[in-house]
């Protein structure tokens, strides 16, 4: 087991976007307002560990018409609303010269505009939707690896153990079920919402954060050493 003794030293940052980086889960925002009755099952289901992300998340957008997109993306854009203290941690990530990726399962039409403020500072993993068809259908940018059982939709641990480098460590931030196997293999955890019950059910230690002001203080602060997630 890995335990560093101070914050200093690389850490290549992973942080979610919907309901982390974001106040409300975008997807969700989504099929409330698109596709409330049939989408919101889905999504209980999800949650239920029931049907995986991918086949919950296809299945979801597979239910909007692709004519109604334009009007998709006009409701996601208008109501992002970023999680206090993001553009601080957005600094004090350039400040130390840690990489900074946000890795999301949502999409670019509202992720890239969402985060265009930062995008020198951010890199962005996230999917794509095909409108060519009659219902919107999801094109995943980083599918399960050999490592991963599956089902993903957009892998997160795949996308950490394609970036792992030597000399760096790797922290994940997130909120929800979607976090839960890149929590695993992470060095370090801050963990919100349904993540931080994922966490508790594998044994993985986090850190517990509301705003990204409680994770700055943390990182700044530095009371003690961290404590590692494996
Ligand atoms: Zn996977």
């Amino acid at each position: 087991m890995r335990r560093p003794d101070v914050w200093d030293g690389a850490w290549d940052v992973f942080c979610d976007f919907d309901g982390t980086i974001s106040e409300k889960d975008m997807i969700g925002q989504i099929v409330k307002r698109f596709v409330p009755e049939e989408g919101l099952v889905l999504v209980d289901r999800v949650n239920r560990h029931e049907l995986t992300v991918q086949e919950g998340v296809e299945r979801m957008f597979g239910l909007i018409p692709s004519a109604r997109f334009d009007e998709v993306k006009s409701f996601a854009i208008s109501h992002v609303r970023l999680r206090q203290g993001f553009p601080a941690f957005v600094r004090l990530c350039r400040r130390r010269d840690w990489r900074l990726t946000v890795v999301s399962g949502g999409f670019d039409f509202f992720v890239e505009p969402a985060l265009a403020p930062f995008r020198d500072e951010i890199d962005i993993v996230c999917n794509h939707i095909d409108d060519r068809g009659p219902t919107l259908k999801v094109v995943w940018s980083t599918p399960c690896d050999a490592a991963c059982e599956g089902g993903c939709g957009l892998c997160k641990p795949a996308v950490l153990r394609q970036r792992r480098r030597p000399g760096a460590r790797q922290m994940l931030i997130g909120d929800g079920v979607t976090d839960a196997k890149a929590a695993r293999i992470a060095d370090f955890v801050f963990a919100r919402d349904r993540l931080r019950g994922e966490c508790d059910r594998m044994g993985i230690p986090y850190e517990a954060f509301e705003t990204f002001d409680d994770i700055v203080a943390r990182l700044e602060g530095a009371p003690g050493e961290p404590e590692v997630a494996r």
